[in-house]
């Protein structure tokens, strides 16, 4: 018998839809002509490519596709993005982001830093909520972009781009605003002719929207300066030289029309089963902590942080369950360092080391939080006992256990 999966670490990567596969097979199939080639078989493939990207752009409120460039990844687009903008704006030096950005941003950060870029790091409070107003001081007459998420990866919580692009561009409309929506594709609405309209540049990936690995997209708007630096071929208007990944550009659009056409409904499904997890947990869990949940939150994320226990404890035994979560701890260098973004937080110590995240698809179900209730209390209660800062007797803290 296959042991049993319950896959719940959907903000780490998500199946590929089974309507997915059936759109790309043609393309790994008869259609595996290169798009740029001249004959006539050629067309297809090239007809398929250009339809993804009007499905692409239609999918994020976009009617002019040309502005949907087409990537391996979001680490690619938030690449192509923001050192595309520093190659077009040589004079400017100073890029404005989130302490909470993912690596993929943040790693860029540092890197500039070494190259004398003064970066901003915007603080969040407790719930991961953005200081508004300290990014309006950020703002400086030397800024040369604005490179903030639209939902974490970690805790779910959402950024208000619509009113940080609509003050970057009153100050300046010659900022440009950045946003790394690749956890909020599918999940939030994204209109960029609309709502999102002061928004330059947006990154999101496939494979996180039920499209596989190893696809991405990023969308700039028309007359953005960006400078792109793939070098080589003409493919993607000149802005990427390299044969595009027809089979999973056209996954990539299946998926996000998928997403977009049941966004409502999935939504809904998602949340409610996400809501259950938080609720029950910390009824049935002494000293438990919601990170971000004082914030608007994506639905399919929960982030939980069970004090006096290690995340990687209760990873390993979710996993002899069958049960694939995340901990908020990522092992660096041979060290476990606790989450940048819970410590951004300022979330106490106790707990910023027991955190743990799940996240849901469409192909969750509430049998999979029925089992995640039955086994986690327990794996808890059995981590609790060898901690030395928590008294079984007491099923509480100890008295002199640290409280931050
Ligand atoms: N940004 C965010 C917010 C992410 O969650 C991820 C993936 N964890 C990335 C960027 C990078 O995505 P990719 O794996 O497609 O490069």
């Amino acid at each position: 018998m296959t042991p049993r999966t319950i896959y719940a670490d959907n903000n780490a990567t998500t199946a590929v839809a089974p309507e997915v596969v059936e759109a790309m097979l043609p393309f790994f199939k008869g259609e595996y002509f290169n798009p740029s080639s001249m004959y006539e078989r050629a067309r297809v493939t090239h007809d398929a490519l250009e339809g993804a990207r009007q499905s692409v752009a239609k999918s994020i409120g976009v009617a002019d596709a040309t502005q949907i460039l087409f990537t391996g990844c979001a680490t690619e687009s938030n690449n192509t993005a923001i050192l595309g903008a520093i190659r077009a704006n040589p004079g400017r030096r100073h890029i404005i982001t989130s302490a909470v950005e993912h690596p993929s941003v943040l790693e860029i950060g540092k890197d500039l830093e070494r190259q004398g870029f003064e970066i901003t790091y915007c603080p969040v409070d407790n719930n991961g909520r953005i200081d508004v107003r300290s990014f309006i001081r950020a703002l400086r007459p030397d800024t040369l972009m604005v490179s903030i998420m639209h939902a974490n990866n970690e805790t779910g919580v959402i950024f208000p781009i619509q009113q940080l692009a609509r003050l970057t561009k009153e100050t300046d409309p010659s900022i440009l605003f950045h946003t790394d929506a690749t956890q909020s594709m599918g999940k939030l609405d994204i209109n960029l002719d609309g709502r999102f309209k002061d928004v330059d540049l947006l990154s999101f990936s496939g494979h996180k929207v039920h499209a596989p690995k190893g696809v991405g997209a990023l969308y700039i708007r028309k007359g953005a300066p960006v400078r792109t630096f793939m070098l080589g071929g003409h493919q993607e208007s000149g802005r990427r030289g390299g044969t595009e990944n027809v089979p999973y550009i056209v996954g990539l659009a299946k998926a996000c029309q998928v997403a977009v056409d049941n966004q409502e409904e999935e939504v809904t499904t998602v949340q409610k089963l996400r809501d259950r997890l938080e609720k029950e947990l910390q009824e049935r869990i002494p000293h438990v902590q919601v990170n971000g949940q004082g914030a608007a939150r994506l639905p399919n994320t929960l982030n939980i942080s069970i004090h006096y226990i290690e995340g990687e404890g209760m990873l390993y035994q979710l996993d002899a369950h069958g049960i694939c979560a995340s901990s908020g701890s990522a092992c660096t260098s041979g060290s476990l360092e606790p989450s940048h973004v819970l410590r951004a937080m300022k979330v106490p110590f106790t707990a910023v080391h027991g955190s743990i995240r799940f996240s849901f698809s469409r192909y969750n179900t509430d049998a999979d939080v029925d089992f995640i209730l039955e086994v986690f209390p327990g794996i808890v209660e059995s981590l609790r006992r060898l901690s030395p800062y928590w008294d079984t007797s007491t099923n509480a803290p100890r008295p002199d256990a640290p409280t931050d």
